[in-house]
């Protein structure tokens, strides 16, 4: 590997549509890579739906516990293969999906020897965690050795895309390895880009993550300012919506800033570790804004860690 990513021009790959509505392979009656056997590990707030949009689109998905045992009843309901192990999750599968926290889980998980000894090597491993460019790379390495392909594949969307089966893909890959699970993405995803070689999706990924740090610190203090200037939150975003200084942050969660309703979404501890993943990878340039946000989502981990990141609103508004 030289590091670089391909200079290949970004590819967006359309998804079949019918009627305006997204293609449904069950509905066609075309599971149009068979009953494409898919292992599925990481069952979270994203994962969960994901693989219930492939369970509806009639592939074939294999599932086992890690510690919350109840997304995997659920799926099992749905038609999913319960295993009581990772291994044998990965044994036989064609396509092996992950979706994990960080890259601690990817480097435990993906680089684990009886995975990897159980996997088939025609498999593709679509890794799909908002890890490291740096640990993607390895991962790729370890597997590309043994001959197993792989597609980087972060997504943007959030919960509510996980369950409506829209996802925006940032794929790091060969077409071809793309082009082969392609129908598998498609279940999940109403964006798929073809952005470079492994490790250009999560370098992606992680450039929208800091530009979405950086733009939720800036509508809390907005907020904030706002507040403490007695102006009222819905002619301020009204006029701030058609204004120079609007951003999707701002007008997306200044409610939830007022309301004070932070039911996440998505975790702060994980924007924190996103963030993270922009300041090291950017090391050696300047990187104040993100520095800057780095240091308050560190300052207000323990509190709120677990609350969406829009709470980082509390931290410039306080309890009064
Ligand atoms: P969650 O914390 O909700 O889910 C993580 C899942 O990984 C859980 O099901 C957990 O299982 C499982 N897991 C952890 N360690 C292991 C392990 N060693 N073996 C098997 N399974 C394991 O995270 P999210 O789903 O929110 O996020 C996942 C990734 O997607 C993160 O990288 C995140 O940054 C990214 N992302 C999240 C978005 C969001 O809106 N939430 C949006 C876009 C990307 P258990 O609970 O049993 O421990």
């Amino acid at each position: 590997m030289d590091g670089k990513y391909h200079p290949n021009p970004v590819r967006r790959v359309e998804i079949p549509k019918e009627n305006g509505k997204k293609r449904n392979y069950k509905e066609w009656g075309m599971g149009t890579m068979g009953n494409k056997r898919i292992g599925f590990i990481g069952l979270g707030a994203m994962g969960l739906p994901m693989a219930r949009n492939l369970l509806k689109n009639d592939f074939e998905v294999h599932v086992a516990v890690h510690r919350n045992s109840e997304p995997v009843q659920e799926l099992k309901g749905q038609g999913a293969v319960v295993h009581d192990s990772l291994e044998h999750v990965a044994a036989g599968c064609e396509v092996l999906i992950s979706i994990l926290p960080a890259d601690m889980e990817m480097q435990n998980v993906l680089l684990d020897a009886k995975l990897l000894d159980a996997l088939n090597g025609d498999a593709v491993l679509v890794e799909m965690t908002s890890g490291s460019p740096a640990m993607m790379k390895r991962v790729h390495d370890v597997y590309r050795n043994k001959g197993i392909r792989v597609l980087d594949a972060p997504v943007s969307g959030g919960t509510i895309g996980a369950e409506k089966g829209t996802l925006t893909v940032m794929a790091g890959g060969e077409a071809d390895v793309l082009d082969d699970v392609r129908r598998v993405l498609e279940a999940m995803a109403g964006n798929i880009y073809l952005v470079g070689s492994v490790g250009a999706g999560k370098a992606i990924k992680a450039i929208n993550q800091m530009l979405a740090g950086v733009h939720m610190v800036a509508a809390a203090e907005a907020f904030a300012l706002a507040q403490k200037l007695e102006i009222d939150k819905d002619i301020l975003k009204q006029v701030i919506g058609s204004s120079s200084g609007a951003s999707w942050m701002f007008l997306n969660k200044v409610d939830a800033m007022s309301d004070r309703n932070f039911k996440p979404g998505f975790k702060q501890r994980l924007m924190k570790k996103d963030v993270q993943i922009a300041v090291d990878e950017g090391r050696n340039i300047p990187l104040p804004l993100a520095g800057l946000a780095l240091q308050l989502y560190n300052m207000t981990e323990k509190d709120i860690g677990e609350k969406d990141f829009s709470a980082i609103a509390e931290y410039f508004v306080g309890d009064e």
